[in-house]
């Protein structure tokens, strides 16, 4: 976001941040999937540096939101801008756009079959072209950042779900993205496991990266949210500071949802 001084003859700022440097910037999307209409037209910006949480029920269109972001899922119609390109142009570079998102999923989606180091190697060196030794040094950058130094030779399935999770965040960070995208990570997680996920979240928040979260997690959208969403059933119900939102909703169904959650 530009800081524009107030001095004479300088238009005042807006009100609202100048969507054109928008981090995402999501205008009218709808999504289909055959004749099911589950998102409806959905309008809104994440802010460089800003955490944006996104709460509603299950079913509301939120993992399909966040899977369009990264067109993981193709947008019946609406546009979708990342750091101002059109991703939606159907002549986007899509894998070079892809790149600059980082997604971290519910289900940790780590290969099996691989070490930890392996895991936040593979796509380094295999999209990013890295050698192998930068590809090790970035990796060990991010399991010492996620606090899982001296995990780099365990495979997955000996890890906790929460250690899983910070690997898969991990693997995501070595690739260097401008913005992460987080689908319900912890909802997984035993919770006593939570707490340690939310936490590397958290330091990435006041590094300044710019987060979409999926969460049911309200103390941590309290916290370190900028702006809270409520997504039903395919539109933004409600959005707005995430500690207004939540201490006074506006919308019924708001206050049913967070009835049930808080
Ligand atoms: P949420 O993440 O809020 O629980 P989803 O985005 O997963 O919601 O799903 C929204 C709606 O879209 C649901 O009705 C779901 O059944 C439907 N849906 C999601 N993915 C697909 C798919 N690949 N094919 C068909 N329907 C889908
Ligand atoms: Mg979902």
């Amino acid at each position: 976001m530009t800081i524009q001084s107030n001095g004479p003859g300088n238009v005042p700022a807006p009100a609202f941040s100048d969507r054109s440097a928008a981090a995402i910037d999501v205008q009218q999307l709808h999504k289909y999937f055959g004749k099911n209409e589950v998102l409806k037209g959905i309008d809104f910006h994440v802010p460089v540096g800003e955490v944006v949480c996104v709460i509603g029920p299950s079913g509301s269109g939120k993992s399909t939101l966040l899977r369009c972001v990264n067109l993981l899922e193709t947008p019946t119609s609406g546009k979708i801008f990342v750091e101002g390109d059109e991703i939606t142009d159907p002549d986007a570079d899509v894998d070079a756009l892809r790149a600059r998102i980082g997604m971290v999923f519910q289900s940790f989606n780590l290969f099996p079959h691989m070490t930890v180091l392996k895991n936040l190697c593979i796509a380094q060196q295999r999209v990013k072209g890295r050698s192998k030794s930068e590809a090790v040094a970035i990796a060990r950058t991010n399991l010492d950042k996620v606090g899982l130094s001296g995990k780099e030779s365990a495979y997955p399935a000996h890890l906790s779900g929460g250690q899983q999770q910070r690997v898969a965040i991990a693997r995501a960070l070595s690739m260097e993205p401008d913005m992460m995208l987080f689908d319900e990570p912890t909802s997984a997680l035993d919770p006593e496991l939570v707490g340690d996920v939310l936490q590397v979240m958290k330091d990435l928040a006041s590094e300044g990266m710019t987060m979409m979260v999926v969460t049911h997690e309200m103390g941590f959208a309290r916290e370190v949210g900028d702006k809270l969403v409520f997504m039903d059933d395919g539109v933004i119900l409600e959005e707005g500071d995430p500690t207004e939102v939540l201490a006074d909703p506006q919308h019924e169904r708001t206050r049913g949802f967070l009835s049930k959650v808080l």
